[in-house]
């Protein structure tokens, strides 16, 4: 399994990376992509990468850091980076930061346009704004990317997928309360589909609550192969390639 979004840098688990690690790896987690969401994380972002083969990184701004930019050339300087292989997250999260719509906006436009000249895909936070993103993206034609941790609309799925997105699916689909979610999930194709945790955020159940880790992507595995109506075994290996697929850097590593 690939847990295709995390944040290992994160203060909830920077300390332990190695046990961390190890759980991960005992339940067959061979990859692991952590974001970094702030120019201050760069440096932890460096050493993790540096020291762990097998997790490899992505940064951007994220659309919660209201008071955070970056120039273009200064985030084209950072993704050259041999083991950072996305862009993101950005995008817009108008739930919890409703008043911040032209900053974000700014930003999401910045990773958009390096994203465009640098061909790495975009990974997209998108919280109570699927209109607001479909705009964006579309006035961005060859790029690529993945809605992470989707929570949205099935117009918004339909939208996006339109526009040659992926769509991951995180510990969200677990919850008792996520019919809804777990209904569209159906409808979106399998080479379309990428797991991931958003740990130290969002454990899936029986977890939830606690801090999350890539070793509980198997119960996102689990829960998105019953609504596929297919084995989590042939799951895996269509989620994996799909991976290899959006983050094409990748493939000159491993
Ligand atoms: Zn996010
Ligand atoms: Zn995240």
């Amino acid at each position: 399994m690939i847990d295709s979004h995390c944040h290992v840098g994160f203060d909830e688990l920077k300390e332990n990376i190695d046990g961390y690690l190890a759980r991960a790896q005992s339940q067959s987690v061979q990859l692991i992509l952590t974001v970094a969401c702030h120019e201050h994380q760069l440096s932890d972002l460096y050493t993790i990468l540096e020291n762990y083969p097998t997790i490899f990184g992505a940064f951007g701004v994220h659309p919660q850091e209201n008071k955070q930019t970056i120039s273009i050339e200064r985030l084209k300087e950072i993704v050259q980076h041999p083991k950072i292989i996305g862009i993101g997250e950005t995008g817009f999260d108008l739930f919890y930061e409703p008043d911040s719509f032209d900053h974000q906006k700014h930003n999401f436009e910045i990773h958009a346009q390096v994203a465009q000249e640098t061909d790495l895909p975009l990974i997209i936070h998108s919280r109570s704004a699927d209109a607001q993103t479909i705009d964006l993206l579309k006035n961005f034609k060859d790029i690529t990317g993945v809605i992470h941790c989707f929570t949205g609309s099935a117009d918004f799925a339909k939208k996006a997928l339109d526009l040659g997105y992926y769509i991951s699916a995180s510990g969200i689909i677990t919850f008792k309360k996520s019919q809804e979610l777990r209904d569209i999930f159906k409808t979106i194709p399998l080479d379309r589909l990428l797991i991931e945790t958003d740990a130290p955020y969002l454990a899936p159940e029986p977890y939830r609550g606690q801090i999350n880790e890539s070793v509980y992507v198997s119960k996102v595995l689990e829960k998105l192969a019953e609504i596929k109506d297919i084995s989590p075994q042939e799951l895996d290996k269509i989620t994996t390639q799909n991976f290899m697929n959006l983050f094409k850097k990748v493939r000159e590593k491993i």
